[in-house]
């Protein structure tokens, strides 16, 4: 982050002075075709900017300090109050000014503030914030999803380092990011939760091995990662040793934020268009008088509305110095079902074109066939696995069952066991 670049504001700015400071660097740095398809909404300012553009032009943003207006100026921030904060968000709001490197933001940043050393915060979070190095998670194994605590991948000290072996799975953008938080198992006579260390890993370091998986519908954003005797240096642990399972707390209620949109990575959906299209494409196809069409769409539009509320409610939280904990389980169930009814709905208003379409010809393999599938389509088979990604929805009904409605832990027979006496699939 160049100083020169970094907005004139700190927390003795008032609310007036934020706004007016916002506003001119927008006038000055956010691009004048953007700047005039903003009244006409999203969809109008994505016509006029390519996914290139908004990264080529990105680092401009992220120098201002906007990007992380609450974080101290060191990390990339300008140290303001949340209050200031919301209020240069309000004036940023109709541009449609998305944070890139969401598992930065939402996974490691979280890490790195509640458990990292501040060399590790100075080393990692200004490159994060600019999007110069993008991060992805080393969590999920073959044998390890919603048990995690129960994974394999070994690390083992060799003087100032720990070399890593085993396997992880459905790891999201793995094959374009530099950097990795990843849970590893450094004690296996200890119980499972207790042999775990939290490391940070270089993807382009020796010994990584990075295979994309495709998805249903023909894209390629997650992966398999194997790590083969790969070395990480200690000063890149966070955490104390044994302590990587509460260190992966701070990481996923942040990822759960992030998935359900209660979180700061500006990610409302994942998979598919909002509600306001299925009412546009709804009086397009001259159907808004049908009873049961009315129906789904009333349905989708009101528990949207609620989705936002409760997010709000977790975003206030957050702001006011809390932490969402749990409480973010409600908005992952809530928004996993509420996107698949969603983008269902959307393919359903395409009728017989959501199962055949035109295509200008067959296309050889899975990636050019995914090109010509409707936009819809895509959403929907997207939105499938909105129910499992960041924690199933089973799972995160066992969270709120236990930490918010106070009911029984699951039974666990190997209670205390040490994790190498545990049977494993
Ligand atoms: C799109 C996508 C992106 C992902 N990105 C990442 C990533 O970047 N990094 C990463 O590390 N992982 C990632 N994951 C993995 C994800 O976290 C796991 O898929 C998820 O935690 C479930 O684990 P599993 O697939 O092993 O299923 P399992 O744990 O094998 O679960 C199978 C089924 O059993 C149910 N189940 C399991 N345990 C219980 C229980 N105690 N009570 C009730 N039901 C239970 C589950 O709900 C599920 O229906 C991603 C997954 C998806 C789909």
């Amino acid at each position: 982050m160049t100083a020169a670049a970094r907005l004139p504001l700190d927390r003795s700015s008032s609310l007036d002075e934020v706004r007016a400071v916002v506003a001119d660097w927008v006038e000055a740095t956010v691009p004048q075709a953007w700047r005039a398809a903003a009244p006409r909404g999203r969809a109008a300012i994505r016509a006029v900017r390519s996914r290139a553009d908004y990264e080529a032009w990105y680092p401009a943003f992220a120098d201002s300090g906007l990007v992380v207006a609450t974080w101290p100026v060191a990390y990339g921030g300008l140290d303001l109050s949340a209050e200031q904060a919301r209020a240069a968000e309000a004036v940023l709001a109709p541009y449609n000014l998305g944070r890139l490197n969401p598992l930065g933001l939402n996974s490691a940043a979280p890490a790195l503030f509640a458990h990292g050393t501040e060399e590790q915060r100075l080393r990692f979070l200004p490159p994060l914030v600019r999007n110069e190095e993008r991060w992805c998670q080393l969590l999920s194994e073959p044998g390890a999803g919603s048990d995690l605590a129960s994974l394999a991948t070994r690390a083992v000290r060799d003087g100032d380092e720990w070399v890593l072996t085993g396997q992880k799975v459905w790891t999201t953008w793995a094959h374009v990011s530099e950097f990795a938080i990843c849970l590893v198992r450094t004690d296996p006579t200890a119980p499972k939760r207790k042999g775990l260390s939290y490391l940070i890993v270089d993807l382009h370091a020796p010994g990584v091995e990075v295979r994309a998986l495709r998805h249903i519908g023909g894209e390629v954003d997650f992966n398999e990662v194997f790590l083969d005797e790969v070395r990480v240096p200690d000063a890149w642990r966070i955490g104390a040793v044994g302590d990587g399972w509460r260190v992966a707390g701070s990481t996923l209620a942040g990822e759960r934020q992030m998935v359900s949109g209660s979180g700061s990575g500006g990610v409302d959906r994942i998979g598919g268009a909002g509600v306001d299209r299925l009412l546009e494409r709804a009086a397009e196809l001259g159907r808004t008088g049908d009873p049961a069409l009315r129906q789904r769409l009333m349905r989708v539009y009101s528990e949207e509305r609620i989705r936002r509320w409760t997010n709000d409610r977790v975003r206030a939280t957050i702001r006011a110095g809390g932490t969402a904990g749990a409480a973010s389980s409600i908005g992952k169930v809530h928004q996993g079902q509420l996107n698949q009814a969603i983008q269902l709905l959307a393919a359903d208003l395409l009728g017989p074109g959501a199962t055949g379409w035109e295509a200008e010809q067959s296309p050889p393999g899975p990636e050019a066939w995914a090109a010509t599938l409707p936009l819809e389509v895509k959403g929907m088979l997207r939105s499938r696995a909105n129910t499992i990604e960041g924690g199933t929805s089973e799972v995160n009904r066992n969270i709120l069952a236990e930490r918010v409605l106070g009911l029984p832990r699951e039974p666990d027979p190997y209670q205390g066991a040490a994790w190498e006496d545990i049977p494993r699939s």
